[in-house]
């Protein structure tokens, strides 16, 4: 199991390659909510998201006998993974389904890795790299059910608490849910009493079933603006899946409108560009399925999104997901 020596170690393993990002106040939430609402910017990483923190913390630590790497994404991970093989020099081949929006697909290649399109949904890319793993000798790296991966997550958990140790209450994007484990081992180990809330969109969260079901489940997956947070947990899943449901106080689920919403807060209040996936915990305390107590922190976990999508929203134009409609809004406080 990771524990929190795994990430101290793993903040020295990234040192100089991912960086230390700094947390803002927000004081539109901060108003809104009565309490103080701090913004962790994942967004300011190198590649626009934290998954860089795991990727390189697993990719460095690789023997030299490594071929390449390959791994499944939706997106960031996929990226982070490119960003960390170029500096090993290592081959990597990233496995992505056809939700994957195109500006992610992109991201991946102009870092020097192959991208191979398969099937329509994470699972099926996961079966994909599988292969590549079993079949070439190719490594394969987790986007969340990896101790390294999770240890180099968990890095944020100790920003956050070395800059505001009196932090009460932290709200964590969901997914597969390496983010979350890594930041609850950091941060329970240093606080014990500090609440993590982990936040998903409302369709197709696979970990919030699996916890409510206590054991792995899969859910068809569908477009959302959260694309990040799309895909399952696995149905093999050793770490983030018990870490998870173990250590997370509470699960809030958002809806694409509320994400919506939430996107153009973030932007016209705060003044920043945050992809879906980073907006939930935001979109949960503007619809008030939250309340806190206290400092509470939320990470913006990436920035790497479709600029015509995110300019449809400022803009307030309907937005179609697949057979989902998001009518339109113009942003108003
Ligand atoms: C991967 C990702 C998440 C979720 O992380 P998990 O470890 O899969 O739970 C959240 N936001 C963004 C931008 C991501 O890329």
């Amino acid at each position: 199991m990771v524990q929190l020596s795994d990430i101290f170690a793993a903040q020295k393993t990234i040192a100089g390659h991912a960086d230390n990002t700094p947390l803002i106040p927000s004081p539109f939430l901060s108003q809104k909510t009565g309490q103080q609402v701090l913004l962790k910017l994942e967004i300011t990483q190198p590649m626009g998201a934290f998954k860089l923190r795991g990727a390189i913390n697993a990719i460095m630590r690789l023997n030299d006998q490594a071929v390449g790497v390959t791994c499944c994404s939706t997106g960031n991970h996929g990226r982070a993974v490119a960003y960390a093989a170029q500096l090993r020099g290592l081959k990597a081949v990233v496995c992505m389904s056809s939700l994957v929006p195109k500006a992610k697909v992109e991201g991946v290649e102009q870092l020097g890795a192959t991208v191979r399109v398969v099937g329509q949904s994470q699972d099926e890319a996961m079966a994909e790299s599988d292969r590549l793993s079993r079949e070439q000798g190719f490594v394969e790296i987790s986007p969340f059910d990896d101790e390294n991966v999770i240890a180099g997550q968990g890095t944020i958990g100790l920003e956050l608490l070395r800059d505001r140790p009196d932090i009460r209450t932290l709200l964590v994007p969901l997914s597969g849910g390496g983010l979350a484990a890594g930041i609850c081992v950091a941060a329970k180990a240093i606080n014990p009493d500090i609440t993590i809330i982990g936040i998903s969109m409302d369709r197709g969260a696979a970990m919030a079933a699996s916890i409510r079901a206590q054991r792995p489940v899969e859910l068809d997956e569908v477009a959302s603006l959260a694309d990040s947070l799309g895909g399952g947990i696995g149905m093999n899943n050793k770490l983030s899946y018990p870490l998870c449901r173990d250590m997370l106080d509470q699960l809030v689920l958002v809806t694409e409108e509320e994400i919506y919403r939430a996107m153009q807060a973030l932007y016209f209040e705060d003044r920043l560009v945050a992809e879906g996936a980073s907006v939930v915990g935001v979109a949960a305390l503007l619809s008030r399925k939250i309340n806190i107590v206290g400092p509470t922190a939320t990470i913006i976990t990436g920035r790497n999104l479709d600029m015509d999508l995110f300019t449809n929203i400022i803009t307030g134009n309907d937005v179609l997901l697949g057979e989902y409609h998001v009518k339109g809004q113009h942003y108003a406080r």
